[in-house]
């Protein structure tokens, strides 16, 4: 591992600044710590509340992450409270976290879990890693040993515990009875090393991991990661063949309780590791480090199958592996529960197909972004520990009490709510203007994510990548989609099933509109209009309701039509008549996708300006020659023409399009939604 630290880059730089420079150095190497894992102090000298002169623990606080962590991110917490309590022989998680809550030099902060494991060392900066390198050491049957034969009688290796005070002692006790030591490992957990300045200790860390790394090259060169192939993986074609059928199928049953967002990954490592002869037991030993078991669970999915080509005995497969994964959870959970233990969702986090990869899951895509990458770690722990002895972890009951510590609960309870359409998945189509983009940020401000489809591909990415910026990663995805195409859309609803294993709504809203009188109209327009407004919607719903009947979650279609559905306009014949093909399409997808928990309604907006494409310069001169007025008159022309007067906004129909997507409209099915100001001048209805 290579010494970032740099002379140059730290010139000037205060203890603090020095701090928060070598743990974003730490954070930026994944193989150190990944995803809020690991922790960094420096003790020095500050004035607490009265002005007095007294030293200081500036450690990391709980919550946060050392790749992108901040001065405000390190808690100071006085440190004679520190040293009083090497009185104690034990302390619970609780008192000391109120304990700890006393000593602060700033209200309010809250200093991390492993606190007293600095503060109970002598020297000025401590850093602690949950190296890859070194757990492959550690979580061998062979531990002591090759420790020992790696570094020599100076690195002191602790057996496990779970982080707190206890811990924090057996470290203490141990460098008084080895004063010479200069590392210490946390067996299946970590490392934990020191200097007298941030840089010496970070010096130490990287040296520390550098040896681990040599000695696991050492021992594995030449030989393959994995003892050989017990299924071979499929090639990409099929691979994504097999993946499209299974994806939807697999996030039903994942999704029982709630529905997870899923993630697939086919890299070389991963199809390896899957269709390794070891991967069936090696994957149910345990994690790496008791920090990713709130992730990835203690153990994988694995799903035992010789055939993945055949993507039906892959989904029999599949519900065999979930079943017995929930079933084994549960006894796991029964077995080592306390009184007040409530069980969390019992479904799998990472499933393993041999030949096909690894689908993730979580409450979002960032957070099944996070269980994948952290299993690319633990592969990479599996096969280096394996080149050193047998892969040992967290017994059971220790990684139940870190999956159900109070602590790590504790953080999920000052979880905001999740928003009303957090884990689900919205397609809209047409998504890159007017009420299509508006919908598409309405929903995704709901907590959904967003596939905006939309011929226009730029346009489409454009508003995607808003999303992705005010939401988070990966919460949009944008495509090129022409819904007259049966190709297009069937590659649109596959882009979008890879990227989160399904989809909960469909607002199939791109349209077009042509302007003239029926005498004078042209074929061609009036079979664009049906092949767009007409076409277009059977085949976005034709491909939707495959889907969704595959995942068995049911399902919400809006379909956005418009007021000439019941009131058509005059010169408008192309436009009125594909749109009413439109509305009584939407009224057959609720009457067959009703058995299957689908439903389907329609807005009914009238003239939406703003931002729109339907409103070309030739429509608005042909509608306002339809009604006799001038172009610029048209806008004020529709606003007067409804009863309340009002200019209809495009987020006007996003919020209409919004509850009939959502479960607020959960027994509403076949109906139609005027967002049209009202209209007076309707044929009656
Ligand atoms: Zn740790």
């Amino acid at each position: 591992m290579i010494a970032r630290w740099s002379d140059a880059e730290t010139k000037g730089l205060d203890g603090l600044d020095l701090l928060v420079y070598g743990s974003r150095l730490i954070g930026a190497e994944p193989s150190l710590v990944v995803w809020g894992g690991g922790n960094t102090s420096l003790k020095t000298e500050e004035r607490d509340f009265r002005g007095r002169t007294v030293r200081v623990l500036r450690v990391k606080g709980s919550g946060s992450d050392l790749k992108s962590i901040a001065r405000k991110d390190f808690p100071g917490v006085r440190m004679d409270e520190i040293l009083a309590l090497l009185e104690r022989s034990d302390m619970g998680d609780q008192e000391m976290v109120d304990y700890l809550a006393h000593a602060l030099q700033e209200l309010g902060g809250r200093p991390s879990i492993e606190t007293l494991l600095h503060g109970f060392l002598p020297h000025v900066a401590v850093t602690h890693t949950h190296a890859d390198a070194i757990v492959s050491l550690s979580n061998t049957d062979r531990c002591r040993d090759v420790i020992q034969e790696v570094y020599g009688k100076d690195v002191v290796s602790i057996p496990y515990r779970r982080p707190g005070f206890l811990l924090s002692k057996d470290v203490a006790d141990a460098l008084r009875a080895h004063p010479g030591a200069t590392a210490v490992i946390l067996e299946k957990h970590g490392t934990i090393t020191w200097g007298q300045t941030v840089k010496e200790a970070y010096l130490r860390t990287i040296d520390l991991i550098t040896q681990a790394e040599e000695a696991i090259k050492a021992r594995a060169e030449g030989r393959p990661r994995f003892g050989g192939a017990r299924v071979n993986p499929l090639p990409a074609g099929e691979r994504r063949e097999v993946a499209l059928a299974v994806a939807p199928f697999l996030r039903g049953l994942v999704s029982r309780d709630r529905r997870a967002i899923l993630h697939f990954d086919e890299a070389p490592p991963i199809l390896e590791f899957v269709g390794s002869k070891e991967a069936g037991a090696l994957s149910q030993v345990g994690p790496a480090t008791p920090d990713h078991t709130i992730y990835t669970k203690r153990v994988a999915c694995f799903v035992e199958t010789d055939h993945p080509r055949d993507a039906d005995r892959v989904k029999l497969a599949l519900r065999e592996a979930v079943e017995r994964f929930v079933a084994d959870y549960t006894r796991y959970v029964e077995a080592y529960r306390q009184e007040g233990t409530t069980l969390l969702d019992p479904f799998p986090r990472v499933i393993l197909v041999p030949g096909l990869g690894m689908f993730t899951t979580g409450k979002d895509k960032r957070t099944a972004l996070i269980v994948d990458d952290i299993y690319h770690h633990t592969i990479d722990v599996l096969a280096s520990a394996s080149s050193i002895g047998r892969y040992v972890s967290l017994t059971p009951k220790d990684a139940f009490d870190v999956e159900y510590w109070p602590l790590e609960l504790y953080k999920l309870t000052r979880e905001p709510p999740e928003k009303e359409l957090a884990r689900r998945v919205a397609l809209v189509t047409g998504g890159a203007s007017g009420i299509g983009k508006a919908v598409a940020r309405r929903l995704a401000q709901e907590g959904g994510h967003v596939v905006v489809a939309d011929l226009d591909e730029g346009g489409a990415k454009k508003v995607a990548d808003e999303i992705v910026t005010a939401g988070g990663t990966a919460r949009a995805l944008g495509l090129r989609m022409d819904v007259t195409s049966e190709a297009s859309v069937q590659q649109g609803f596959e882009a979008a099933t890879l990227a989160y294993g399904g989809l909960d709504i469909v607002v199939s809203n791109a349209g077009i509109a042509v302007s003239a009188p029926l005498d004078a109209m042209v074929l061609s327009d009036w079979e664009r209009s049906f092949a767009v407004n007409a076409t277009g919607h059977f085949l976005v719903a034709r491909e939707a309701l495959r889907l969704l009947k595959a995942q068995g979650l049911g399902g919400a279609f809006v379909f956005v039509a418009t007021k000439n559905v019941m009131s058509p306009g005059k010169d408008f014949g192309a436009y009125s008549a594909s749109k009413a093909a439109e509305a009584q399409l939407a009224k057959i997808v609720a009457l067959e996708g009703g058995a299957h928990g689908i439903r389907a309604n329609i807005v009914n907006p009238d003239a939406v300006f703003q931002d729109s494409r339907l409103w070309s310069e030739d429509v608005r001169r042909e509608r306002a020659r339809a009604q006799g007025i001038t172009v610029e008159q048209l806008e004020e022309f529709y606003r007067k023409r409804n009863i309340l007067g009002a200019s209809i906004l495009p987020e006007d129909v996003a919020e209409a399009v919004l509850f009939l997507a959502s479960d607020r409209s959960a027994k509403t099915t076949g109906c139609t939604l005027t967002v049209d100001g009202g209209v007076r001048d309707a044929f009656p209805r």
